[in-house]
Protein backbone atom coordinates (compact mmCIF):
# COMPACT_ATOMS: atom_id res chain seq x y z
CA UNK A 1 0.00 0.00 0.00
CA UNK A 2 2.53 2.48 1.04
CA UNK A 3 4.75 1.42 -1.90
CA UNK A 4 1.57 2.27 -4.18
CA UNK A 5 1.27 5.11 -2.57
CA UNK A 6 5.08 6.53 -3.15
CA UNK A 7 4.93 5.64 -6.96
CA UNK A 8 1.80 7.36 -7.40
CA UNK A 9 3.37 10.50 -4.98
CA UNK A 10 6.59 9.79 -7.69
CA UNK A 11 4.07 9.77 -10.68
CA UNK A 12 3.07 12.79 -10.03
CA UNK A 13 5.88 14.27 -8.41
CA UNK A 14 8.07 14.03 -11.77
CA UNK A 15 5.07 15.27 -13.68
CA UNK A 16 4.80 18.28 -12.30
CA UNK A 17 8.66 18.97 -12.50
CA UNK A 18 8.60 18.08 -15.98
CA UNK A 19 5.35 20.83 -16.43
CA UNK A 20 7.01 23.56 -14.52
CA UNK A 21 10.21 23.16 -15.74
CA UNK A 22 9.06 23.00 -19.46
CA UNK A 23 6.56 26.53 -18.65
CA UNK A 24 8.58 28.47 -15.78
CA UNK A 25 12.43 27.71 -16.49
CA UNK A 26 13.11 28.82 -20.13
CA UNK A 27 11.50 32.20 -19.98
CA UNK A 28 13.32 32.67 -16.44
CA UNK A 29 16.48 31.90 -17.44
CA UNK A 30 16.06 33.90 -20.52
CA UNK A 31 15.11 36.47 -18.88
CA UNK A 32 17.63 36.37 -15.64
CA UNK A 33 20.44 36.01 -18.00
CA UNK A 34 19.62 39.27 -20.17
CA UNK A 35 18.40 41.11 -17.21
CA UNK A 36 21.30 40.38 -14.62
CA UNK A 37 24.06 40.95 -17.43
CA UNK A 38 24.57 43.88 -19.53
CA UNK A 39 23.70 41.56 -22.65
CA UNK A 40 20.89 43.14 -24.89
CA UNK A 41 19.20 39.18 -25.12
CA UNK A 42 15.74 40.42 -24.04
CA UNK A 43 15.79 43.26 -26.19
CA UNK A 44 17.17 41.54 -29.17
CA UNK A 45 15.45 38.45 -29.39
CA UNK A 46 12.36 38.63 -26.37
CA UNK A 47 10.03 38.88 -29.66
CA UNK A 48 11.21 35.40 -30.18
CA UNK A 49 9.43 33.79 -26.94
CA UNK A 50 5.87 34.99 -28.05
CA UNK A 51 4.36 36.41 -31.11
CA UNK A 52 1.29 37.22 -28.71
CA UNK A 53 3.71 40.04 -27.02
CA UNK A 54 3.97 43.71 -28.10
CA UNK A 55 7.92 44.15 -28.18
CA UNK A 56 8.05 47.05 -30.57
CA UNK A 57 5.82 48.15 -33.19
CA UNK A 58 7.21 48.12 -36.88
CA UNK A 59 6.80 51.78 -38.34
CA UNK A 60 9.09 53.78 -40.43
CA UNK A 61 7.98 56.91 -38.28
CA UNK A 62 10.31 58.62 -35.54
CA UNK A 63 7.65 57.87 -33.13
CA UNK A 64 8.90 55.87 -29.51
CA UNK A 65 6.46 55.10 -26.18
CA UNK A 66 7.53 55.91 -23.05
CA UNK A 67 6.06 53.35 -20.39
CA UNK A 68 6.75 53.59 -16.51
CA UNK A 69 5.86 50.64 -14.26
CA UNK A 70 5.00 49.90 -10.86
CA UNK A 71 3.11 53.31 -10.10
CA UNK A 72 1.70 55.53 -8.60
CA UNK A 73 4.42 56.79 -6.39
CA UNK A 74 3.43 59.48 -4.11
CA UNK A 75 6.75 60.87 -4.44
CA UNK A 76 8.04 60.46 -7.90
CA UNK A 77 4.94 59.88 -9.66
CA UNK A 78 3.75 63.90 -9.58
CA UNK A 79 7.30 64.68 -10.18
CA UNK A 80 7.13 62.85 -13.78
CA UNK A 81 3.91 63.88 -14.41
CA UNK A 82 5.27 68.11 -13.64
CA UNK A 83 8.10 67.04 -16.20
CA UNK A 84 5.65 65.22 -19.14
CA UNK A 85 3.02 68.27 -18.55
CA UNK A 86 6.03 71.20 -19.28
CA UNK A 87 7.21 68.97 -22.24
CA UNK A 88 3.77 67.89 -23.74
CA UNK A 89 4.61 64.43 -23.65
CA UNK A 90 2.26 61.99 -23.23
CA UNK A 91 3.27 58.45 -21.84
CA UNK A 92 1.68 55.00 -20.46
CA UNK A 93 1.44 54.08 -16.55
CA UNK A 94 1.53 50.25 -15.90
CA UNK A 95 -0.03 50.74 -12.59
CA UNK A 96 -0.26 48.00 -9.74
CA UNK A 97 -3.34 47.39 -8.60
CA UNK A 98 -2.73 48.29 -4.41
CA UNK A 99 -1.12 50.98 -5.28
CA UNK A 100 -3.81 52.70 -7.27
CA UNK A 101 -5.91 51.34 -4.19
CA UNK A 102 -3.67 53.46 -1.88
CA UNK A 103 -3.10 56.75 -4.23
CA UNK A 104 -6.28 57.04 -6.55
CA UNK A 105 -5.56 61.12 -6.80
CA UNK A 106 -2.44 60.92 -8.23
CA UNK A 107 -3.96 57.45 -10.30
CA UNK A 108 -6.62 60.54 -11.42
CA UNK A 109 -4.27 63.20 -12.86
CA UNK A 110 -2.05 60.48 -14.76
CA UNK A 111 -5.50 60.06 -16.57
CA UNK A 112 -6.34 63.84 -16.77
CA UNK A 113 -3.01 64.90 -17.82
CA UNK A 114 -3.80 62.50 -20.88
CA UNK A 115 -1.69 59.61 -20.44
CA UNK A 116 -2.53 56.00 -20.83
CA UNK A 117 -3.09 53.63 -18.18
CA UNK A 118 -2.04 50.31 -18.21
CA UNK A 119 -2.56 47.13 -16.06
CA UNK A 120 0.64 45.92 -14.40
CA UNK A 121 -1.39 43.41 -11.66
CA UNK A 122 -2.22 44.17 -7.79
CA UNK A 123 0.52 42.60 -5.83
CA UNK A 124 3.16 42.19 -8.49
CA UNK A 125 3.50 38.74 -8.14
CA UNK A 126 5.45 36.60 -10.01
CA UNK A 127 2.64 34.91 -12.44
CA UNK A 128 4.11 32.36 -14.28
CA UNK A 129 3.90 30.43 -10.75
CA UNK A 130 0.64 30.66 -9.71
CA UNK A 131 -2.85 29.45 -11.08
CA UNK A 132 -4.90 30.53 -13.56
CA UNK A 133 -7.61 31.67 -11.35
CA UNK A 134 -4.89 33.67 -9.32
CA UNK A 135 -3.69 35.64 -12.30
CA UNK A 136 -7.21 36.29 -13.35
CA UNK A 137 -7.70 37.62 -10.12
CA UNK A 138 -4.95 40.00 -10.22
CA UNK A 139 -5.96 41.40 -13.29
CA UNK A 140 -9.35 41.67 -12.85
CA UNK A 141 -9.34 43.34 -9.02
CA UNK A 142 -6.33 46.27 -11.20
CA UNK A 143 -8.73 46.67 -13.88
CA UNK A 144 -11.66 46.62 -11.53
CA UNK A 145 -9.94 49.82 -9.82
CA UNK A 146 -8.92 51.53 -12.63
CA UNK A 147 -12.27 51.74 -14.61
CA UNK A 148 -13.65 52.88 -10.92
CA UNK A 149 -10.98 55.45 -10.58
CA UNK A 150 -10.52 56.78 -14.26
CA UNK A 151 -13.47 55.78 -15.84
CA UNK A 152 -12.29 53.03 -18.12
CA UNK A 153 -10.56 49.81 -18.17
CA UNK A 154 -6.81 49.51 -19.61
CA UNK A 155 -6.53 47.86 -22.94
CA UNK A 156 -2.78 46.38 -22.16
CA UNK A 157 -1.29 44.87 -19.29
CA UNK A 158 2.43 44.60 -18.19
CA UNK A 159 3.85 41.64 -16.75
CA UNK A 160 5.05 42.13 -13.78
CA UNK A 161 9.19 41.57 -14.22
CA UNK A 162 8.44 40.80 -17.89
CA UNK A 163 7.66 37.13 -16.84
CA UNK A 164 4.89 35.60 -18.53
CA UNK A 165 3.77 31.85 -19.51
CA UNK A 166 0.83 30.10 -21.71
CA UNK A 167 -1.47 30.53 -19.46
CA UNK A 168 -0.83 34.33 -18.36
CA UNK A 169 -0.72 35.32 -21.66
CA UNK A 170 -4.41 33.24 -21.88
CA UNK A 171 -5.71 35.13 -19.20
CA UNK A 172 -4.30 39.10 -20.39
CA UNK A 173 -6.76 37.66 -23.45
CA UNK A 174 -9.61 36.27 -21.20
CA UNK A 175 -9.30 39.74 -19.50
CA UNK A 176 -9.65 41.70 -22.78
CA UNK A 177 -6.43 43.18 -22.75
CA UNK A 178 -2.85 42.77 -24.69
CA UNK A 179 0.65 42.18 -23.46
CA UNK A 180 2.94 44.31 -23.80
CA UNK A 181 6.83 44.45 -22.65
CA UNK A 182 9.04 46.65 -24.94
CA UNK A 183 12.53 46.00 -25.97
CA UNK A 184 14.49 49.90 -24.56
CA UNK A 185 15.21 48.51 -20.61
CA UNK A 186 17.79 50.41 -19.66
CA UNK A 187 17.26 48.54 -16.04
CA UNK A 188 16.98 51.68 -14.41
CA UNK A 189 15.66 50.54 -11.04
CA UNK A 190 19.43 49.46 -10.53
CA UNK A 191 20.28 52.73 -10.34
CA UNK A 192 23.03 52.54 -13.27
CA UNK A 193 23.53 56.08 -12.73
CA UNK A 194 21.74 58.94 -15.29
CA UNK A 195 23.98 59.03 -18.21
CA UNK A 196 23.83 55.53 -18.45
CA UNK A 197 19.97 55.27 -18.21
CA UNK A 198 20.38 58.23 -21.31
CA UNK A 199 23.18 56.22 -23.45
CA UNK A 200 21.41 52.82 -23.28
CA UNK A 201 18.48 54.11 -24.14
CA UNK A 202 19.90 56.32 -26.99
CA UNK A 203 21.90 53.35 -28.16
CA UNK A 204 18.72 51.06 -28.87
CA UNK A 205 16.16 53.11 -29.52
CA UNK A 206 14.66 53.23 -33.06
CA UNK A 207 11.39 53.81 -34.74
CA UNK A 208 8.55 52.29 -32.92
CA UNK A 209 10.31 51.40 -30.23
CA UNK A 210 9.00 50.97 -26.36
CA UNK A 211 11.04 52.36 -23.31
CA UNK A 212 10.13 50.58 -20.30
CA UNK A 213 11.41 52.45 -16.92
CA UNK A 214 10.09 52.96 -13.44
CA UNK A 215 8.34 55.39 -11.73
CA UNK A 216 8.33 53.33 -8.46
CA UNK A 217 9.26 49.99 -6.99
CA UNK A 218 8.09 46.79 -5.11
CA UNK A 219 12.00 45.73 -3.36
CA UNK A 220 14.15 47.36 -1.26
CA UNK A 221 14.79 51.38 -1.22
CA UNK A 222 12.72 52.72 -3.86
CA UNK A 223 14.42 55.89 -5.53
CA UNK A 224 13.87 56.89 -8.70
CA UNK A 225 15.31 60.46 -8.68
CA UNK A 226 17.72 59.23 -11.67
CA UNK A 227 15.10 57.76 -13.79
CA UNK A 228 13.10 61.48 -13.61
CA UNK A 229 16.21 62.86 -14.65
CA UNK A 230 17.43 60.59 -17.48
CA UNK A 231 13.35 61.16 -18.69
CA UNK A 232 13.57 64.81 -18.67
CA UNK A 233 17.60 64.73 -20.33
CA UNK A 234 15.96 61.76 -22.97
CA UNK A 235 12.80 63.98 -24.05
CA UNK A 236 15.01 66.61 -25.36
CA UNK A 237 17.85 63.96 -27.13
CA UNK A 238 15.31 62.18 -28.63
CA UNK A 239 13.32 65.10 -29.80
CA UNK A 240 16.35 67.01 -31.21
CA UNK A 241 16.62 63.81 -33.35
CA UNK A 242 13.20 64.57 -35.05
CA UNK A 243 11.55 61.64 -32.42
CA UNK A 244 8.03 62.14 -30.96
CA UNK A 245 6.26 60.50 -28.53
CA UNK A 246 2.91 58.39 -28.23
CA UNK A 247 1.16 56.56 -25.83
CA UNK A 248 1.18 52.40 -26.31
CA UNK A 249 -2.29 52.66 -27.84
CA UNK A 250 -1.57 55.25 -30.21
CA UNK A 251 1.80 53.34 -31.22
CA UNK A 252 0.09 49.80 -31.72
CA UNK A 253 -2.88 51.92 -33.55
CA UNK A 254 -0.08 53.60 -35.96
CA UNK A 255 -0.15 50.03 -38.46
CA UNK A 256 -3.05 48.58 -36.94
CA UNK A 257 -0.50 45.88 -35.93
CA UNK A 258 -1.55 43.88 -32.85
CA UNK A 259 0.13 40.08 -32.24
ZN1 LIG B 1 7.04 46.00 -12.34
Amino acid sequence: MRLIQFQKWKKWGITTFIIISTIVVPPTTFYALSYYTDIIMFEKYGHLLSNRVVWSVDTDEKVVAFTFDDGPSEKYTPQLLDILAQKEVRATFFLIGKNVEKYPEIVKRIHSDGHEIGNHSFNHSLLPLYSKSYIKRELESTSALIEETVGSLPSYFRPPMGLFTPSVLDAVGENGMTAVVGEVYPRDPYKPGIDKIVNRVMNRIKPGSIIILHDSGTFGKVDRSQTIAAVSILIDRLGDQGYSFLTVSELIGLNGSSP
